[in-house]
């Protein structure tokens, strides 16, 4: 048995959509491949025009790796004051959060989380099991990544 299955069982998670984790500071919605296509089909443009309209390319020496633009404020470029304007296809990193590796599976990490996001430890108790299969699909959904030398 793995140390968080005996000590930290189950998760409660619930989000309050305060839109904290959409914006107010500079950050990185890193996209896989599969997000891209995702949000593209949902937008009815293609997946260049995708990257180009709404995307920045963070230089990683050599290679890019492809995050969201954000707004002057830095919120995200699809926060609206209603939420986020392509919610049925966000990427995968937003529609896992907190079940990230280093978050869902870190105690004192997911503690100090509740500084920033009002909806850990409320609502829906998530089985470590559970908690662990989100943080685990995390990896079946790299973050894309454009090597230099291809282009
Ligand atoms: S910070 Fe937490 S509660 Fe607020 S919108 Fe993000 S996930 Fe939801
Ligand atoms: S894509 Fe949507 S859910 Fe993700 S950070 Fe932007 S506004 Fe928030």
């Amino acid at each position: 048995m793995k140390k968080n299955e005996k000590d930290w069982p189950e998760l409660n998670f619930e989000c309050q959509r305060c839109l904290h984790c959409c914006g107010g500071e500079p950050g990185y919605v890193f996209l896989s491949r599969n997000d891209i296509e995702r949000a593209s089909q949902h937008l009815g443009v293609s997946e260049e025009e995708f990257i180009s309209i709404y995307c920045r390319k963070i230089d990683y020496g050599t290679y890019y790796m492809v995050s969201l633009k954000e707004k002057d404020n830095y919120d995200c470029v699809f926060l609206r004051p209603f939420g986020c304007a392509i919610y049925e296809a966000r990427p995968h990193q937003c529609s896992t959060y907190p079940f990230w590796r280093g978050l869902g599976d870190d105690r004192q990490a997911w503690e100090e989380e509740k500084r920033n996001c009002p909806g850990l430890g409320k609502g829906r108790k998530y089985s470590r099991k559970e908690a662990q299969e989100l943080i685990d699909s995390n990896d079946l959904n790299p973050a894309y990544i454009i090597f230099k030398h291809n282009l």
